[in-house]
């Protein structure tokens, strides 16, 4: 048998616990009656309102741009009545400007018709995936259409699409394969176009048999502008992070300090392939996604599709509540997600999975000294030394953690969940980078 794909240096297999949403179709969230819309949702400046308080507005209405700097546009999921320019729970930060929109239950939903793409120019179809608001929404959340503009003196021969979807719990991109595969190969075409380039590999972890199948008979047959394979990789964390599925796909290795294009690759996520695709052939903006929503403290597990701005209250009154032994609410996955400790946080264009955990999935023990047994080190994929980074951070130290690869460490956790003696060696790193020099 054929050796699946893989990254050669660390890694972890965390038990997957995917089985309660795995199955489940994407199901459609009923809108709330308020939403509420965070306006710096990308890597970026924030988003600036467009609309005043008291204004009516229609479904996919701007009511947000960047006039200056990084940034994209930001819609109104439905149609409405702005109720407030405030401020909102955030999910990281204790709080962030916002737009609370009442929901029009009277007006009509938007009706989006297929466009003609294929006679339009990489410039044009720039312009509509920035206009259509995309981001990175497999997390990062920068925006799209910068990514899609490599620089001139790095040129791009492969695009690789992303759907791994290698944390435990989340399903939201197995679903969005299952069932919107062709919107996803047509997605990919797009940034094939935007490019200039002809081929593309979408890597999917092994232990989603349906989606390969479903993903291959979407991608065939190839034509000779865009060849779109399906690569199967072996289940492995952190196998969606870009330098390592690059590395797992293409045998390239991305410098340190450097970004995928140095080695001639743009990553996409499979759901901002179908966001793209949405942006650009129906012209709808990014204002709904995917979410799992899982863990044995929610009344009935789920792959939704929810509007932006989108309450966690809401999301639990539509799931049956909150269960007994509730212990911790995680936006994102186990291993690279964070704690939230509101119900009034809204989704964003980056909510990939809300968790809610009970007291028996998660591990409370308190962390002791380092022994130093090393493992830490053979489970970085990066090949860091989150030990030595930890030693230095307790000892005062952080300014010198530069040379154990502090700012090369993406926080995926794999050297954490190893750690025989439970030390929040993720939480050191990040202190470690508040305080360390940056590398020119
Ligand atoms: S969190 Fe950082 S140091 Fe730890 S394993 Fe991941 S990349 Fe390595
Ligand atoms: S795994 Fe934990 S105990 Fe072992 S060397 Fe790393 S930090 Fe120390």
């Amino acid at each position: 048998m054929k050796s699946l794909l893989t990254f050669p240096k660390g890694g972890i297999h965390p038990p997957e616990f995917k089985t309660q949403t795995q199955g489940l179709g994407i199901e459609i969230m009923p809108v709330p009656d308020e939403l509420e819309l965070i306006l710096g949702q990308h890597i970026g400046a924030p988003c600036q309102p467009t609309v005043g308080k008291r204004e009516e507005i229609g479904e996919g209405a701007l009511i947000g741009e960047v006039k200056k700097g990084l940034g994209v546009p930001l819609h109104a999921p439905v149609a409405g009545k702005i109720k407030d320019i405030g401020n909102s729970v955030h999910p990281v930060r204790v709080s962030a400007p916002s737009i609370t929109l009442t929901v029009n239950r009277e007006a009509a939903a938007v009706r989006y018709e297929r466009q003609a793409w294929q006679n339009l120019d990489a410039a044009e179809l720039l312009t509509r995936v920035h206009d259509g608001g995309i981001i990175g929404i497999g997390g990062a959340g920068f925006p799209t259409h910068v990514k899609l503009k490599p620089p001139a003196n790095s040129p791009v021969d492969t695009l690789i699409l992303n759907g791994a979807e290698c944390e435990p719990y989340i399903t939201a991109d197995h679903r969005a394969m299952l069932e919107y595969s062709a919107e996803i190969v047509e997605g990919a075409k797009i940034i094939l176009k935007i490019l200039g380039i002809k081929e593309c590999h979408i890597g999917i972890e092994n232990n989603k048999p349906d989606a390969i199948l479903a993903m291959t008979k979407a991608a065939e047959p190839s034509s000779p502008d865009a060849s779109v394979k399906i690569r199967t990789l072996q289940v492995k964390y952190p196998q969606g992070s870009e330098k390592q599925l690059i590395q797992a796909i293409t045998g390239r290795k991305v410098p340190a300090m450097a970004l995928p294009s140095a080695v001639g690759v743009v990553v996409q996520n499979v759901a901002t392939a179908k966001a793209i695709y949405d942006a650009v052939v129906l012209r709808k903006p990014l204002y709904e996604k995917v979410i799992t929503v899982a863990g044995k403290g929610i009344g009935r597990p789920a792959n939704l599709l929810v509007k932006i701005g989108t309450k966690l209250k809401d999301i639990v009154d539509y799931l049956g509540g909150l269960q007994p032994g509730l212990s911790k609410i995680v936006f994102g996955g186990p291993m690279m997600g964070f704690a939230v400790s509101s119900l009034e946080v809204p989704v964003t264009k980056t909510t990939s999975a809300v968790l809610f955990l009970t007291k028996d999935e998660i591990d409370t023990k308190p962390h002791s000294q380092c022994i130093r047994c090393g493992w830490c080190l053979d489970a970085c994929p990066m090949g860091l030394e989150p030990k030595e980074i930890g030693l230095h951070v307790e000892a005062g130290r952080s300014e010198v953690t530069e040379p154990f690869g502090v700012f090369e460490c993406f926080e995926c956790g794999s050297c954490a969940y190893v750690c025989p003696a439970k030390r929040p060696l993720v939480q050191f790193v990040r202190l470690a980078k508040m305080k360390a020099k940056r590398p020119q």
